[in-house]
């Protein structure tokens, strides 16, 4: 049995329009023998279409499928770049914090200190409205 550890990433993917309606997760899943969480999607047939996805499998695999989607003209970041916390903004004042279903916003409740860990985040949006400064951006 192969015992290559399995890895994960976060990655951001964007679709030419031409390319929304075809079966590419399936292909990633079949073909690559990955796992995929959909963790965030904006696809319209019209226009280019964005996913924010988790794939596990082995680094290989993930390897290999980040090569085919870039062959067929999907562009592909890490899921950090979409978001961003900024930092001076922010008052530290915790409204985010019982929002955030995937801890990525946190609170040092000794210090009173809130950080953001942009790998953690699932781009759910739910910190936007809840942040009274702005201090959270979405650029998805
Ligand atoms: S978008 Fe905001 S609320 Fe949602 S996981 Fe990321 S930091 Fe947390
Ligand atoms: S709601 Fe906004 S200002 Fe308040 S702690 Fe969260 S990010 Fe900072």
């Amino acid at each position: 049995m192969d015992q290559t550890p399995i890895q994960k990433r976060r990655i951001v993917l964007t679709f030419p329009k031409e390319t929304v309606n075809q079966p590419i997760t399936y292909h990633l899943v079949k073909d690559y023998d990955l796992m995929i969480n959909i963790l965030r999607a904006k696809v319209s047939p019209e226009e280019e279409g964005k996913l924010v996805i988790e794939l596990s499998g082995r680094a290989r695999d993930i390897k290999k499928a980040i090569t085919y989607l870039k062959d067929l003209g999907v562009s592909i970041q890490p899921l950090a770049q979409d978001i961003k916390w900024l930092e001076d903004r922010c008052t530290h004042c915790t409204a985010c914090i019982s929002i955030c279903p995937s801890g990525a916003l946190s609170v040092d409740r000794k210090e009173m200190f809130v950080s953001f860990d942009s790998e953690k985040c699932i781009l759910c949006t739910l910190c936007i409205p809840a942040c009274p400064f702005k201090a959270i951006e979405i650029l998805l």
